[in-house]
């Protein structure tokens, strides 16, 4: 069993997406695990996320390698994706981005704390590479690299990574690209917050859970906010850099 036609373009589509709303640039991916094989996943080739089709989408397995390459070269840091599904059965989806509001929170002692991203709690941890491997040209591009950042993320939905950039994880797809343009909407938040002056009321934990059990809510496949959201975003990207 593999993934299925739809699934390859909606991943072909969160690509659009991120790179639309950008999320990322040049660079970044996106990934879902085998519904079928836990120890395997999915993610395009090495790619311009704002160019990537169905067809661009290849099968990797559990340690990060792809299963069949047809010729065409892959992400340095596809181990990002491998070593983070390994560590947490729990995640189907992931986006690593170098969106740029976020970064900041990476290389100072600014807070990374919600104003409306429930999902920042327990907490946003930053990793930082030069602990693990010293000097380096800041890829994970080592299934070790990619393990410590796994272990950096723990049980969180968010990790900063030092001066280069974050990875978001969740149930699906749709989830991780809403949840990597509301980190960056939330990084913006924060610095206006901030220049308004004063201390900043943030999420209360209790006020995250609830919009959390709501989110979570939400079924796929029903014209509920999420995938109006999803929809809009969808055609937009499309609209702009038609597939
Ligand atoms: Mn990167």
């Amino acid at each position: 069993m593999s993934a299925s036609a739809e699934q390859y373009e909606e991943l072909a589509v969160a690509n659009r997406i991120l790179f639309d709303q950008e999320i990322v640039d040049g660079l970044g991916h996106v990934s879902f695990r085998d519904p079928d094989d836990a120890s395997r996943f999915y993610m395009s080739r090495a790619l311009a996320p704002g160019r990537v089709t169905p067809d661009d989408i290849l099968a990797f397995d559990a340690s990060g390698e792809p299963i069949d390459a047809r010729g065409r070269s892959v992400y340095q840091e596809r181990f990002i994706h491998s070593e983070i599904y390994r560590a947490r059965p729990d995640v189907q989806a992931i986006v690593h981005s170098h969106s740029p509001t976020v970064i900041p929170f990476s290389v100072t002692t600014a807070p990374m704390r919600p104003i409306r991203a429930a999902f920042f709690y327990p907490e946003v941890p930053n990793f930082e590479i030069r602990d693990v491997a010293g000097w380096t040209n800041l890829l994970v591009k080592t299934p070790e690299l990619g393990a410590a950042l796994a272990r950096t993320l723990g049980s969180n939905s968010v990790a900063l990574m030092r001066g280069h950039g974050n990875v978001v994880v969740g149930r699906d797809v749709p989830t991780v690209v809403s949840r990597a343009i509301k980190m960056e909407a939330d990084a913006r938040l924060i610095l206006q917050a901030t220049m308004l002056g004063g201390p900043i009321t943030y999420l209360a934990p209790e006020e995250a859970a609830l919009i959390e059990e709501m989110a979570a809510a939400v079924t796929r496949g029903s014209e509920q906010a999420h995938d109006r959201t999803w929809n809009m975003w969808k055609e937009q990207a499309l609209a702009r850099n038609p597939m």
